[in-house]
Order: structure tokens, then C-alpha cells, then sequence
């Protein structure tokens, strides 16, 4: 699935936002001419920050969040037959991921009003054929990862963690994509790490990780990040911690100032001492006009669009086996909105107009 771009999101503030780090990064790629090599100091440089930060041996760069995924699944041996337990409230492209190679996807319910997986679900839909399970941390929530961890392991299945929303977020003092075996990472056009496209798979396992080599290393690399895309990433990577920070502030400010809206409330699961990342800040939206909601806020100029379709409701019944008749991801296919993060890193002057905008769409429905 192709991110929007950024007519989409004609009234978010540009992203990525020009930044004197990146402009010197160009610069140097002019002088040196590593834009237009095979390889270079970058690529390796963006594997050795990955690997540190995620304290995890092996890193692999690839050409995009779908690709990493579609690697991770490989990684586990999932192929013809296998069946692989997923969220039915996940990202569209990694159910068509589970397809490709010949699997099941295997849909279970989210948790009431949060677009992560239930871990009881997950411990019910297990069987001898489950080969993976797909845990996505989306909308700034977190996915109980390392809870879903440990039930897997009781029955020897991998556990690939969906970073691609939240690189760099912390809950319960471990940061995303260090919970599970194999994590995946996106560096697509309106991620919070940029490089136009891009992805990563990060794994403990050395298992896993030669398997990616033999799959994507043919005498030639089949689905390569370039070292243009690397140079880019590396100064965004040192500047995350304090992106996020100002992301948290205005996300309190809004919710804060949205306070008493009574048709929107905020889907937040962290606990205080959380450390949450905002790709999409999300709300729920009690009544049933949603488009028109969206169209209004977007006319005012507040970036909120409608939530991911539930994967049970845009795929026939065939491809999938469903726990149960979905319910809790079915009112998130309805009800949930998104604003989308740009204007999270903007001054803080900004939120009162965006939070004013917000409210006057809810009430003029
Ligand atoms: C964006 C995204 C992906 C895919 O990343 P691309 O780089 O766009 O292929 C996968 N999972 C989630 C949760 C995402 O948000």
C-alpha cells in the first residue's frame, strides 16, 4: 500500500520539515559522491545505529516497511499453508504480506477501543500451524509485545514486532522493537524516520538473520536501501529522542484542550512513565458522519483522516480465518480518526487553532 503523500495531508505542515542537519548531509554526499555509489560508510553507519540502539546484533536495511515485513515473516519459515495470527485493526500491507507467502492470515480481535492486539485472543487462535504472529504498535498505542512474547514462546512461534509507527517509543522501560524476535521498521515518505522509502529488520537471532541474507543476497542485494537513503536517516536517528519529546507535549496539549469534547475522545494507552511515539495521534468519534468530520477538520486545516479499514471487512472470507466475529475492530473500522503527526513538531501557538478547528467540526455534524 502506497503512504499518502502530501497532497493528502494538504493541510498538515510539509514533511519532512527542512532541517540544516540533512541540508549538510547533502552537502557532504555532493562532495564525496557517496549519493551515487553502490556502497559506502552510510549504509553501515545506519546499521551500527540501529543495532546500539536496539541493542540487537543484526541489522537489515531493505527498501521498504512492507519488504522488512515481508522478510521477518520469511525469517520464521512462514510459507504455503503456515497460518499467522494478526490484529484484524492492522496495517493493510501486512496482511497482503501473509498472502504472498502462501499463509493464513489468522484475525483476531483488538482490545476494546485500541488498535492493538488482545493477547487472549492471540493465546486462543494458536495451532500446531501458526508459524508467526504480527504485533503492530499503531496510533501511538502500544501492543502488549513482550505479554504476547511469552505465550508464543510456549509454543516455539516468533513474535514480529511492527515498529514502523513508533520507532524509539518506550513502555514499561523497553523500547519498541527490542520485545519481540524479529522487529520492522519503515523509513517511508511520511514516517517519523525519513528517507522517502526504506525499511529494517532487527533481530537477536542469527538464525533469522542468515535467512534474510539468503533470501534477499543474490550476488546482489534484491532489496537494497541506498547509501543516499542511510545518510539521510543517520542525523534523524540522534535527533528522535527530542522529536518525540515535543511530539508528547503538543499531543498533551490537545488533549488537554479537546478535554470536554464529548463526540472525540483520545485512544492513549501508555502508562505515565511511558515514553509514546506519534505517527498518528488517534481518536474515537461517537457518531456516524466520519467522513464529512474528516472533510470539515481538513477544511480547517487540522490533518485528520479516517483510521485503517478492519482487515475482515475488505477481504473475502476465503483468504482469512477469523477468531470470532471481530467486534471491538469493527467499531474501530468505524469510528476511529487519526491526525497525522507533522504538526506535532510545529510551535506550541499552533494547537489552540487545530484544537478549535477539531471541535467545530464535532459539533457542527
Ligand atoms: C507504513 C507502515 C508499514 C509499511 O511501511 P512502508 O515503508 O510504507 O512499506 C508497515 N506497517 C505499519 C504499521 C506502517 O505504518
Amino acid at each position: 500500500m502506497t503512504e499518502p503523500s502530501s497532497d493528502r495531508h494538504g493541510t498538515s505542515p510539509p514533511w519532512p520539515p527542512s532541517d540544516p542537519a540533512i541540508q549538510k548531509v547533502f552537502e557532504g554526499m555532493l562532495e564525496d559522491g557517496s549519493w551515487g555509489r553502490y556502497h559506502g560508510p552510510h549504509c553501515a553507519h545506519l546499521r551500527q545505529k540501529l543495532a546500539d540502539l536496539h541493542q540487537s546484533e543484526f541489522v537489515t536495511l531493505c527498501s521498504s516497511g512492507t519488504s522488512a515485513v515481508e522478510l521477518a515473516l520469511r525469517a520464521a519459515g512462514v510459507s504455503d499453508g503456515d497460518e499467522v495470527i494478526m490484529a484484524a485493526y492492522d496495517y493493510k500491507a501486512n496482511f497482503a504480506n501473509v498472502v504472498l507467502l502462501g499463509a493464513t492470515p489468522v484475525l483476531t480481535d483488538v482490545k476494546q477501543g485500541f488498535p492493538v492486539p488482545d493477547p487472549q485472543q492471540i493465546r486462543e487462535a494458536l495451532t500446531d500451524r501458526t508459524r508467526a504472529i504480527i504485533c503492530s504498535h499503531l496510533h501511538g498505542c502500544f501492543a502488549p509485545v513482550s505479554e504476547i512474547r511469552e505465550l508464543a514462546a510456549q509454543h516455539d512461534v516468533p513474535v514480529v514486532e511492527d515498529v514502523c509507527q513508533s520507532p524509539g517509543a518506550i513502555h514499561d522501560g523497553v523500547l519498541a522493537g527490542t520485545a519481540g524476535d524479529i522487529s520492522v521498521f519503515s523509513f517511508g515518505g511520511s514516517k517519523l524516520l525519513t528517507a522517502g522509502r526504506g525499511g529494517a529488520v532487527v533481530t537477536r537471532s542469527e538464525t533469522f538473520h542468515q535467512r534474510i541474507r539468503l533470501y534477499t543476497q543474490r550476488g546482489n542485494d534484491a532489496y537494497p536501501l541506498s547509501e543516499m537513503q542511510a545518510a539521510v536517516l543517520c542525523p534523524q536517528l540522534d535527533q528522535l529522542k527530542r522529536c518525540h519529546e515535543t511530539r508528547r507535549e503538543r499531543v498533551r496539549q490537545i488533549v488537554e484542550g479537546l478535554g470536554d469534547c464529548k463526540e472525540f475522545s483520545p485512544v492513549l494507552n501508555h502508562a505515565e512513565e511511558d515514553l509514546p511515539a506519534f505517527y498518528k495521534l488517534a481518536f474515537l468519534l461517537d457518531h456516524d458522519s466520519r467522513e464529512e468530520f474528516c472533510s470539515r477538520c481538513q477544511r480547517a486545516g487540522a490533518a485528520v483522516f479516517e483510521g485503517f479499514p478492519g482487515l475482515h471487512l475488505i477481504h473475502a472470507k476465503r483468504r482469512f480465518r477469523a477468531l470470532g466475529d471481530l467486534p471491538h475492530a469493527t467499531a474501530l473500522h468505524n469510528n476511529l480518526v487519526m491526525l497525522h503527526h507533522p504538526v506535532l513538531l510545529q510551535d506550541a501557538h499552533v494547537i489552540q487553532p487545530l484544537v478549535t478547528a477539531i471541535k467545530l467540526a464535532a459539533e457542527r455534524i
